[in-house]
């Protein structure tokens, strides 16, 4: 399938710009023509994260005219294994500050618009409106289904990336995609490939599960790449088609993904007709678990103080740290033992739990602990409890000499 170029050429490029771009003026499909499109080009990109810091530092370096970046977050030292376009001294600065810094650094070319507010129903139509075309590189269902719905109803095709550990997928979203001659391209939407989230839990992010750090650069160049294709008109681009990565076996494949007719945004009797409510429809936490929190979530404070009535005697309770064994490595609540999250799913978990004790369990956040407190009440422990905030609370206010991640 080939799209006519989502761009009209800018009148011209200066002498300076020539000599810049001169290996991409003499590919023959590229040429002055599709220089100056890019140039004329503004492309919005959500997140200066792990996909927005490569696709942002390509796009830049390719000459697109205007570049958006939505990102309101700061820049964090765990970023810099991944987020190449921050540096040491960029720790603590706005994530978007510093990106459009590293982007004048590369091309004083390009106009940066800095978007700094946190993307919501209220200001996604005003941010995304003006540009031709948005590089997705969110990294939670609840943004990444209202930027679908957002871009949808703007009519503006977006590029989507998503990676976790060693495994990437990508694909261009454009349900209003035309061909050359007019005629519709019957190109899917996001919520054509999925159209409901993943329960909550099931699919950690990248904080809960980890990420290979060059996995971010493969699928944000192939973001730029597809980009490009489209503001230029040339090549075939992953309109319809969803392009999956595995890192460990060095694959790439690629599946036809069809307008589903039934979709509930963009098929034939959408109920999707606005914003929704992106919180609820992806859900932070199963009903299940948060029923299950509900009384029973501790402080870690509170936590502290029991820990140390147990070390004296006055107690008796079991800490139980359902994370993964490599996350127990990195940090620990002293005194906790380690039955990861999945034992719980599976029933083994509750063999290893002493029937006359307390438990008291805690993970990353809360969030897959909050999940398995609803198994183990379930098992009849009616005074389990959970350790609100997680090891990060436990770090960030008790024990500040142990690593974060
Ligand atoms: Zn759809």
């Amino acid at each position: 399938m080939s799209l006519p170029a989502l761009v009209e050429p800018a009148a011209e490029l200066s002498i300076d710009e020539v000599r810049r771009y001169s290996r991409h003026l003499i590919i023959p499909d590229v040429g002055m023509t599709g220089q100056k499109r890019l140039k004329n080009a503004k492309v919005l990109v959500i997140g200066a994260g792990g996909l927005g810091s490569p696709a942002l530092l390509y796009l830049a370096a390719a000459g697109v005219g205007t570049l958006g970046i939505a990102e309101f977050d700061t820049v964090d030292e765990s970023n810099l294994q991944r987020q190449v376009i921050h540096g040491v001294s960029d720790i603590d600065k706005p994530k978007g500050l510093s990106a459009k810094e590293s982007i004048a650094e590369i091309n004083p070319y390009v106009t940066v618009n800095l978007h700094t507010e946190r993307l919501d129903n209220d200001n996604v139509f005003d941010v995304f409106r003006g540009y031709d075309l948005i590089v997705d590189g969110t990294d939670n269902f609840a943004t990444r289904y209202m930027v679908n719905d957002a871009a949808y109803f703007l009519k503006i095709p977006y590029v989507w990336g998503s990676i976790y550990r060693f495994d990437g997928q990508a694909s261009v979203f454009w349900p209003h995609a035309e061909l050359e001659d007019g005629t519709s391209a019957e190109a899917p939407c996001y919520r054509c490939l999925y159209p409901e989230p993943p329960p909550p839990g099931m699919v950690p992010s990248c904080a809960e599960g980890g990420v290979l750090g060059v996995l971010c650069a493969s699928i944000g160049s192939i973001q730029v790449n597809e980009a490009i294709k489209l503001l230029t008109g040339i090549g075939d681009p992953l309109v319809g088609k969803l392009m999956i990565y595995d890192a460990l076996e060095m694959e790439y494949r690629k599946l036809r993904v069809r307008k589903d007719p039934n979709c509930a945004l963009c098929g034939d009797n959408p109920t999707v007709t606005g914003l929704i409510d992106y919180d609820a429809f992806c859900g932070a936490i199963s009903d299940e678990a948060a029923d299950a929190a509900v009384g029973s979530t501790i402080s870690v404070v509170q936590l502290e103080h029991m820990l140390k009535e147990r070390s004296e005697g006055a107690r008796d309770f079991v800490l139980v740290d359902v994370r993964e064994p490599n996350e127990y490595e990195i940090n620990k609540i002293p005194g906790s033992v380690l039955i990861p999250k999945g034992d719980f799913l599976n029933g083994s978990a509750l063999e290893q739990l002493p029937a006359d004790k307390q438990i008291v369990m805690h993970c990353k956040t809360g969030v897959r602990s909050a999940e398995t407190l609803a198994i183990v009440k379930g098992a009849g422990y009616a005074d389990a409890v959970h350790v609100g905030g997680g090891v990060v609370a436990w770090v960030n206010q008790i024990d500040p000499s142990q690593p974060s991640y």
